[in-house]
């Protein structure tokens, strides 16, 4: 079996083209580097994301936060369910880690903009 898949790690967007046995990637083709294979592999056998999302203040103040690395595709949705029940207190600095170990997959949530005290 065959898979078409464009490399989103760079603005070049290379169209991949994926062989595969069952799950397996047997070969990529199309890439022009290798990160392109190496996203083909991870996408096709374990793909992850970045989550992106806010939290608030108790006073209704969002704050912008992201994992500080790609979590599993399957753990989004509790990523996101708990970093919405979380509730942090200004100020809050870039990096800041809001979360340390979300949803157990032991990746922090960082503050994605400084927000100083109101
Ligand atoms: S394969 Fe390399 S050059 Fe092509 S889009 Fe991916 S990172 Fe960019």
């Amino acid at each position: 079996m065959t898979k078409e898949l464009i490399c989103i790690c760079c603005p070049m967007g290379c169209r991949m083209t994926i062989e595969l046995d069952g799950e397996k990637v047997v070969s990529v083709t199309g890439n022009t580097c290798k990160r392109g294979s190496a996203y083909a592999v991870t996408e096709l056998t374990a793909p992850v994301r970045m989550v992106t999302t806010t939290v608030r203040t108790a006073d209704g103040v969002s704050i912008p936060v992201k994992t500080k690395e790609p979590v599993p595709k399957e753990r989004i949705f509790d990523c996101v369910s708990e970093i919405k029940k979380a509730e942090v207190t200004l100020p809050v600095r870039v990096g800041d880690v809001i979360i340390e170990n979300v949803a157990s997959t032991g990746i922090p949530v960082v503050a994605a903009k400084t927000v100083p005290c109101r």
